[in-house]
């Protein structure tokens, strides 16, 4: 569905991305670990189309999208959820959520969008009239999810969802992306410093050190390796 050849990517003379390749399999949750810096968000931003990417290539359902603009790729069903949620702290609960169906025109279809999301997330129909910024930290990154979620993907790309949470809030959000790819049938790329968590999850792994791939497998396979049990599983 996705596929990375070869990407370079820089922030003035920070190489930031040495030559990137990877692949995101229709249908599966695949997870980009690595230490602070490696270049995760990085990897993201240039899916997103928002950090131009020097050379390489970026595919989606066999169309390159690298030169496309940001709109266009959401358009296509690429959502990416941002680094530290993001949300609008004075914007209610249901005002952040509609701000995700943006491209949506249609009132009823934006109005069946909302009804999923706090079908899937019953907190935030409770709290629906309240400003984001009042919700704990695990139903701001639900809120966050949502939505992207209102923008209906098909490829949703989601950076450190674990950040800052709790283990057990941490457990619910990756039962939650679970449930969005068995249940809305959407594929999944997902940032995570959280190896353990994300590895528990995801069908497919890769390993980002300073900017480049360093290992890739199955998630079960690379839960057992000796390199990623001693520099990233503690
Ligand atoms: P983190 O978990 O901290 O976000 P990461 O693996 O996502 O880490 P990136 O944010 O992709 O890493 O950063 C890759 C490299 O690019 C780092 O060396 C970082 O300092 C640098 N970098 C990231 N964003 C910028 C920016 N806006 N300007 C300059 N350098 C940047």
């Amino acid at each position: 569905m996705l596929r990375l050849e070869g990407v370079h990517a820089y922030y003035g003379r920070i190489h930031a991305l040495k030559g990137v390749s990877l692949e995101v399999r229709e249908g599966h949750i695949c997870c980009l670990i690595g230490a602070n810096g490696a270049g995760k968000s990085t990897t993201l931003m240039t899916i997103s189309g928002i950090t131009p990417i020097a050379s390489g290539t970026v595919t989606y359902q066999g169309q390159p999208i690298h030169r496309v603009s940001p709109e266009e790729i959401v358009r296509r069903g690429i959502v990416q959820v941002p680094e530290g949620r993001r949300i609008f702290p004075n914007l209610t609960v249901q005002e952040n959520l509609m701000l995700g169906a943006y491209l949506q025109r249609d009132k009823a279809e934006k109005l069946s969008a909302l009804e999923r999301s706090f079908s899937m997330f019953p907190i935030l129909r409770e709290r629906r009239r309240q400003p984001g910024g009042t919700l704990s930290g695990g139903e701001q990154q639900m809120l966050a999810i949502a939505r992207a979620l209102m923008g209906t993907p098909r490829l949703l790309l989601l950076d450190e969802p674990s950040l800052g949470l709790a283990p057990l809030i941490v457990e619910r959000i990756m039962g939650i992306i679970r449930q969005i790819r068995d249940e809305r049938g959407a594929t999944i790329l997902l940032v995570e410093q959280n190896a353990q968590a994300a590895l528990d999850l995801s069908d497919y792994g890769y390993v980002i050190e300073t900017g480049e791939v360093v290992l890739e497998d199955s998630a079960r396979r690379l839960l057992e390796d000796p390199r990623v049990r001693e520099a990233y599983l503690g």
